[in-house]
């Protein structure tokens, strides 16, 4: 017996899944909870879903070997199951999980070589497996030797620098800083225990307030107009 592990997303209620009346089989395409990458396709039977929810690893059942098949079972690289969604038909499922290593048995990420993926979001994984190893020579692995602070600072100069370029009329400068602003917050907000994920989660949050509330708080923008003045100088003189 399998210990049950939580899953942070939705589960279909299998009863309700339209399980395919000759294989008993429905596709299901898994997608990176992060990065959003297409990782690949496998089919579940009614026990496989059942194990992957048990175990919260994705578990298929293979066509080949024709039994159940928990994913990476061989080579560790499983995928830790975060939700599993069911599309408009109820006969294909889309199943969302964080792999642990590459899931394509070629050695890659995904099974589709070129399958787009946020790479910011990827960047951040990046950065917490910077902040967790602190290998040697790295430019991540010296910013959190140096403290909150000073990341800090850098967050500070690079969002100053930003926001000179754009004044200037200098989009590749403005570019260029805004890339070193985006990175250095990721460093920042890993350095809090953070990630750019919670950042994003916060926005939609906002995003999915009530319009009137929206409206009100875009009136009443108290943050805006205190960033507005202090960029007042700047504005006032573009080309320094
Ligand atoms: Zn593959």
């Amino acid at each position: 017996m399998v210990e049950s592990v939580t899953v942070e997303g939705d589960f279909p209620d299998p009863s309700t899944l339209a399980w395919d009346a000759a294989t008993g089989l429905l596709p299901a395409i898994v997608q990176d909870a992060d990065t959003l990458r297409v990782l690949m396709l496998g089919y579940m039977d009614r026990q496989a879903l059942q194990t992957t929810r048990g175990k919260g690893q994705v578990t298929f059942y293979s066509r080949s070997r024709q039994r159940q098949w928990t994913k990476g079972e061989s080579s560790g690289n499983v995928l830790d199951l975060v939700g599993i969604e069911t599309d408009c038909d109820a006969d294909t499922l889309l199943v969302l999980a964080r792999p642990r290593g590459p899931t394509c048995h070629l050695d890659r990420t995904s099974c589709f070589p070129d399958a787009p993926g946020d790479f910011l979001a990827e960047l951040d994984v990046l950065v917490a497996d910077r902040e967790r190893e602190r290998p040697e020579g790295s430019y991540t692995t010296r910013l959190f030797e140096s403290g909150v602070r000073r990341i800090a600072q850098k967050v500070g100069e690079e969002g100053v620098e930003a926001a000179l370029a754009a004044v200037a009329q200098d989009d590749q400068a403005l570019l260029g800083e805004a890339a070193d602003l985006l990175f250095h917050l990721q460093v920042l907000l890993r350095a809090r225990g953070l990630g750019l994920g919670d950042a994003v989660d916060m926005l939609r949050t906002r995003h999915r307030r009530p319009v009137g509330a929206a409206s009100a708080a875009i009136r009443d923008s108290s943050s805006g107009l205190s960033l507005r003045s202090r960029l007042k100088p700047l504005l006032q003189n573009p080309r320094p």
